[in-house]
């Protein structure tokens, strides 16, 4: 399967944000962001940044729970944002309709995937965030299938532009 991978560093909530918003602007229906990464790592604010290039309105962002395994907001396409840290056991997922979710008309961003990897289609795009000191933050894109493989190209460089302080 084509797959390709980048990664980037970091250096405030803003930089990792406007990852978030550059990727949101690719996005289309059907696509799957999966974020793993400690708690504090910055998931939650990638993903605003998504919510952003999406279309979604702040005030369906700054509404909705942390606390729910699920939260939609009505952006160009709809966000599925979850949040799987509580999850308990993978019944759970059934039962909020997971994969109708997953497989839907909406972008799925899910934080904590590798708790429900079995679940997580083969292709997609993986986000991984690893705290490198009080405002640094490494990430880890990696793409997996030709939809994917596309997008990192596309992102690739814009992403090298925004932290390198030329926002073409
Ligand atoms: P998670 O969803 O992974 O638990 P959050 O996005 O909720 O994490 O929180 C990330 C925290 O780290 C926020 O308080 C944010 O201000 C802080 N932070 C500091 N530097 C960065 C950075 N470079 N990128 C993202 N968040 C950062
Ligand atoms: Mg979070």
């Amino acid at each position: 399967m084509v797959s390709g991978r980048w990664s980037v560093v970091s250096r405030s909530p803003e930089e990792t944000r406007e990852i978030g918003v550059r990727i949101g602007r690719l996005c289309k229906a059907g696509d799957v962001i999966a974020l793993d990464g400690d708690l504090g790592a910055g998931k939650t604010c990638l993903i605003q940044g998504l919510a952003e290039g999406l279309c979604v309105s702040k005030k369906s962002y700054v509404r909705s729970p942390t606390f729910t395994i699920l939260n939609v907001h009505n952006g160009r396409v709809p966000l599925y944002h979850f949040d799987l840290y509580r999850l308990s056991d993978i019944d759970e997922l059934e039962e909020i309709g997971f994969r109708e979710y997953i497989y839907g008309e909406g972008v799925s961003a899910i934080e904590w995937a590798s708790n429900v990897k079995d679940a997580i289609p083969a292709e997609c795009l993986r986000i991984g965030i690893r705290r490198a000191g009080e405002a640094e933050r490494e990430i880890e894109i990696t793409a997996t299938g030709e939809r994917y493989e596309r997008f990192i190209k596309i992102f690739g460089t814009q992403i090298y532009r925004i932290i390198n302080g030329n926002k073409g």
